[in-house]
């Protein structure tokens, strides 16, 4: 992590001047992204957790701050 601050202060002009017309704003969109289904939202788990899907009955062991996966069509549940 201490690398990655270097880099990127090596890489922050600090104090030079940057004509206003030459700032382009960059968006960006998620393709295929419907905001209405929140279903395909990435949820992170906080602690080691198994996860299980009803329809297939897979079940996944994942660790701390993977995110749930989508398994046939909907998010895998937390197994208690
Ligand atoms: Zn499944």
């Amino acid at each position: 992590m201490i690398d990655c601050v270097k880099d990127s202060r090596k890489m922050v002009p600090v104090g030079e001047y940057v004509p206003d017309k030459g700032h382009k704003s960059v968006s960006f969109y998620i393709e295929g992204l419907n905001p209405g289904d929140s279903s395909f939202a990435e949820v992170r788990l906080e602690r080691d957790e198994s996860v299980y899907c009803k329809t297939c009955n897979k079940l996944l062991n994942l660790k701390t701050g993977e995110i749930i996966p989508i398994c046939c069509g909907k998010m895998m549940e937390v197994v208690d």
